[in-house]
């Protein structure tokens, strides 16, 4: 989930640790810390709360000699942030430091065979057992040590593992939790994200689930289970730099929103030639998409909603049911799902561990899965039938927004282009959305030219206590989105309603003064809207309305009103969303929030 980074070179590790940690921090922690090899000696710092700290108790790395060391910043699942649990562990005698990443689930009764043969234990937490079960394993041989260890683990984890007698590498291993091999010259890198050595190497290799690889600094082996040496799958990132900095903007969330017309124009431009989608190596034949009888989509969080808005895309386009589900749900519950079924998992890290679950269940299952993601090579793209990605960039802060719109300009692409092979849409109709698909980069532009006025709203509305989303059809399942932009940053309570439902008993919560935001942007079903605004108005309720110029009407029911360029309705979502996340944006920018690394939050959520 959060933060592991590991070197072996000829720089002075300490300094090196703490400047790549800080890379991490926006997938959110609450610990830090780091292990130092110097010759056979084994220094570990590590503390609960910032890096900050860490660097305070190192001097900021000055004090500690060493040219091999792994660090590692901790979001708490087992056990509480304190300085003991935090991460890197030590085996009892202080041979073997490991940092980890992910949940030992089996960890209970490993520690209690270990208490049994009598080692001492010193933190709450899951990963403690890995480092004492290096030492009770310890045969001499590194590899052959850490080959018995992970047999006896289940869960999930990306390990960074040092030992003193072996002063002169760094093993790395990993099962359903990322974690990549930096390949430099002269030294090498282990990380659980790009972000943290893209300054340094671009020439990466991507850790499969079961390998093992021992680095030195002049060399990288990778093995499988029985010691058998694996080739290495080489690749070189296309990153810059850049775009893993805040370039001038005070948050990376406001850098993101801002982005959004050009990674939708990166995202859908290629997309199209001579007027027609083209998606390059999905594999959806006519007859395929004829004999499935049902689309599930999956993903958590954000990815969930762009499902949910997906669910009526799709329903239109294409005249096929689509049943949307949570990740976390779709797995233990038995999903009717075989060969008939199209699974569409979307996941902006790719890494997300219910998501990538429900692919594998589903693929067990019979079904042909086709992901949504935004990191290349990730282990759901890898694990998928067919990949289209979102070409967002790095998204660093944790509230999703770039790659949210993206990953709805690539639903747009994908139903647009099965309804064409169906014969589902008519060409005049197929080309008019296509011409609105393009339009979108400018439109949000155009909106993002007007964020003064949502800011102003912002502004007098910061100190609110409850706020309600309403909205109908599509703007309902946007407004599921609006309302948790708005509480994962800001710390308001609030809740996204079907506005029809209000009625039938939340509307008990309406009371003077309360913040409803009503999206009014579908044609059809303004009218309708109208009606629930004005009963909200009626019970005291502040309302600030977002439509289009052409019902403007909704002006004279509202307090405050935004107006989005017109588009046809389906595409509508994609603009509406703006006004949504810069509110949010907004309102905690004036509440003084840790914006880019909401408390108790993590970006790429790799456990269960
Ligand atoms: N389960 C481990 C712990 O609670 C690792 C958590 C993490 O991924 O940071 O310490």
């Amino acid at each position: 989930m959060c933060g592991i980074l590991g070197y072996i070179g000829k720089e002075q590790v300490a300094p090196l640790l703490l400047k790549g940690l800080e890379k991490l921090e926006y997938r959110g922690y609450d610990s830090a810390g780091v292990a130092i090899l110097d010759g056979e000696r084994l220094n570990v710092t590590k503390t609960k709360g910032r890096l900050k700290v860490l660097s305070e108790l190192l001097k900021q790395g000055k004090e500690i000699q060493g040219t091999v060391g792994i660090g590692h910043t901790r979001w708490a699942t087992h056990g509480e942030p304190s300085d003991v649990n935090s991460h890197p562990h030590l085996s009892e005698s202080g041979k073997f430091a490991v940092v980890h990443n992910g949940i030992i689930e089996n960890y209970l009764h490993l520690r209690d065979f270990l208490a049994d043969n009598g080692k001492k234990f010193l933190s709450e937490t899951d990963s403690e057992v890995i480092a004492q079960l290096l030492e009770y394993y310890d045969t001499g041989d590194l590899l052959e040590t850490v080959i018995k260890v992970k047999e006896k683990l289940e869960g999930s984890y990306a390990l960074g593992i040092i030992c003193r007698d072996n002063p002169d590498r760094i093993v790395a291993v990993r099962k359903d939790s990322p974690l990549i091999i930096g390949v430099g010259r002269g030294e090498n890198f282990i990380a659980s994200d790009i972000t943290a050595i893209v300054s340094k190497t671009k020439t990466i290799i991507r850790l499969k689930d079961g390998e093992i690889a021992i680095l030195e600094a002049e060399n990288i082996k990778l093995y499988d289970k029985h010691k058998t040496e694996l080739k290495k799958d080489i690749s070189t990132i296309d990153w810059n730099i850049s775009e893993a900095k805040k370039e001038g903007y005070e948050h990376f969330m406001f850098k993101e929103i801002m982005e959004q017309p050009k990674v939708i124009g990166d995202t859908i431009s290629p997309r199209i030639r001579d007027e027609e989608i083209i998606l390059d190596k999905i594999n959806l034949s006519k007859e395929y998409l004829e004999n499935i009888n049902k689309i599930y989509i999956i993903g958590c969080g954000s990815a969930f909603h762009v499902g949910c808005i997906a669910k009526y895309i799709f329903e239109k386009l294409l005249r096929k049911s689509v049943e949307v589900d949570i990740a976390s749900e779709f797995r233990y519950r038995d999903p009717i799902v075989n060969k008939d079924v199209l699974v569409i998992a979307i996941s902006q890290s790719g890494e997300t561990a219910d998501t990538l679950a429900a692919v594998r269940e589903s693929r067990k299952l019979g079904a042909r899965v086709l992901s949504i993601v935004n990191v290349v090579g990730s282990s759901i793209a890898n694990e998928s039938d067919d990949v289209i990605y979102t070409w967002a960039g790095p998204e660093i802060a944790v509230a999703t927004t770039k790659a949210f719109s993206t990953q709805l300009a690539i639903v747009y692409l994908l139903a647009l282009y099965m309804s064409k092979k169906l014969g589902k849409i008519e060409n005049k109709d197929y080309f008019e959305y296509i011409a609105e698909l393009l339009s979108l980069s400018s439109k949000i532009e155009t909106i993002l030219k007007e964020k003064e006025n949502i800011r102003e709203f912002a502004l007098d509305h910061y100190s609110t206590e409850d706020v309600f989303f309403i909205g109908r059809n599509l703007d309902y399942a946007l407004s599921l989105e609006g309302s948790l932009k708005f509480k994962e940053i800001s710390y308001i309570h609030s809740e996204a309603y079907a506005a029809g439902e209000l009625k039938h008993g939340t509307i008990s919560l309406i009371e003077k003064g309360t913040l409803v935001v009503a999206i009014a942007a579908q044609d059809a079903l303004v009218e309708k809207m109208i009606s629930n605004i004005k009963e909200v108005k009626a019970r005291g309720a502040r309302v600030l309305g977002i439509t289009t110029q052409k019902n403007a009407d909704i002006k004279k029911v509202c307090d405050f009103t935004f107006c989005i360029p017109e588009i046809c309705n389906l595409l509508k979502p994609s603009l509406t969303l703006i006004p949504l996340q810069l509110l949010a944006y907004y309102v905690a920018s004036e509440r003084g929030c840790d914006i880019d690394k909401p408390r108790n939050l993590a970006k790429s959520v790799t456990v269960e």
